[in-house]
């Protein structure tokens, strides 16, 4: 199965030539037409880095790039999952009772996750043929892992009838994602991909699970956001990132309160002998990337989006110099996007590689793009992959 639309869906008419066109491939595979077609975006955390499993604010973006998903139940239990990534194992067959934990693996781990994570909520299912699409970058920090889920998630319930709300929804995403395909991730990215919207972010309290969403009105003010995809995954984020979430325990422990989200920038200074240097720098990013969130939120609740690019610019001075979660490749684009005339741009996602994302006045993207190319070329980096994303919907049945 061959990609079938490359390039970012822009419209709601390019999703549903996306879908019928999976849908004809469906029907070609399974020699009958798909129940529904459905998609779920994937996101780009605008501000508030590390901050979820601390307990704070996150403002991730759905994006105008989506994971379809082609599903028909089937009379059994067997499960049939074909994808048109080039570089998945195409066809997985199996059944609905081996997708619990320990069973699975592979991208079909994310489909039959869900699956088990939707019985165990008590919905009754049959067993699926599905065939997923996406043009959200897959390991590139803007979670096609949770576009898929959600994809799925959607699909599944729709099909038994089930209503389970939004956040609901998001979390049964995220079991599959933690109890069967083993990541050990927060909500954010689920609930960004549920409860996305045209022109806003979602504004998350990762303690409550409130959301909120936030107008995020760039086109007006001539801006845009535009995704510098690093291409390069360093090797040590999953020790790096156990690291952090013990060490933000640790400073949790010391400063005597529930969790990072609890202390002030001004308990942190005071604390600072009884915190050593290390922990007390990572726990100054902590608390000052949660404060960040809530100033991004109330500029662009009073309609000024043009005034946060300081705010992201400090957010990967915090990440970088504090929580040293960045790496060279990031700090590379950041730094030239900023250079060339983005108003303010950061790492974004866990961080030793992935995305950066940037706000740029609309006629500046392509000087950006050219700095940013010429910055790379200079240091011998492979090509990033640069380009514009939309604040879009969250997860929809397309057809
Ligand atoms: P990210 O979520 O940042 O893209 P992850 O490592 O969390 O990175 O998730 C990427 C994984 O999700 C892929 O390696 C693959 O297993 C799975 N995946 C996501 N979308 C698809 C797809 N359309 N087809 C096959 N596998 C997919
Ligand atoms: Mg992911």
């Amino acid at each position: 199965v061959r990609g079938l639309l490359p390039g970012s869906a822009l419209s709601v008419t390019q999703l549903e030539v996306r879908a019928e066109g999976l849908a004809e491939r469906f029907t070609a595979l399974t020699g009958r037409g798909p129940a529904g077609v459905w998609a779920a975006p994937g996101r780009v955390n605008l501000i508030g880095e590390h901050t979820d499993y601390n307990e704070g604010f996150v403002l991730p973006v759905a994006l105008d790039r989506a994971t379809l998903a082609a599903v028909a139940p089937r009379r059994n239990d067997a499960a049939h999952c074909w994808s048109t990534n080039p570089t998945s194992p195409q066809a997985v067959s199996t059944t609905l009772d081996a997708a619990g934990p320990g069973g699975p693996t592979g991208w079909s781990a994310y489909v039959l996750g869900v699956l088990w994570a939707l019985m165990k909520e008590g919905v009754q299912l049959p067993g699926f043929d599905v065939l997923v699409d996406t043009n959200v970058p897959l390991g590139a920090g803007l979670s096609s892992s949770a576009a898929l889920e959600c994809a799925i998630t959607l699909a599944a319930t729709d099909l038994a009838g089930a209503t389970l709300d939004r956040s609901r929804l998001a979390q049964v995403a995220r079991r599959a994602e933690n109890e069967v395909v083993g990541a050990p991730t927060g909500v954010m990215d689920q609930m960004a991909a549920m409860h996305g919207g045209r022109d806003a972010a979602v504004f998350l309290d990762c303690r409550s699970l409130v959301v909120r969403r936030v107008p995020l009105e760039l086109t007006t003010a001539g801006l845009t956001l535009v995704i510098i995809n690093t291409g390069v995954a360093h090797s040590l984020v999953d020790g790096q990132y156990a690291d952090r979430r013990a060490a933000c325990e640790q400073a949790a422990r010391l400063l005597d309160v529930p969790a990072l989200r609890d202390a002030t920038p001004a308990m942190v200074e005071r604390a600072r002998n009884e915190l050593g240097e290390l922990l007390w720098r990572r726990s100054r990013h902590v608390v000052s990337e949660d404060e960040r969130v809530l100033d991004v939120v109330r500029l662009l609740e009073s309609g000024r989006a043009g005034e946060i690019g300081s705010l992201l610019d400090a957010s990967h001075a915090s990440l970088r110099d504090d929580f040293e979660v960045s790496c060279e490749e990031l700090d590379v684009a950041v730094e030239a996007a900023t250079s060339a005339g983005a108003f303010g741009a950061r790492m974004t996602g866990g961080g030793f590689g992935g995305s950066a994302v940037a706000l740029v006045p609309v006629d500046e993207v392509s000087a950006v793009r050219d700095a940013v190319g010429a910055a790379y070329r200079e240091r011998h980096f492979a090509a990033p992959e640069v380009f514009e994303v939309v604040a879009s919907d969250g997860a929809r049945r397309i057809r």
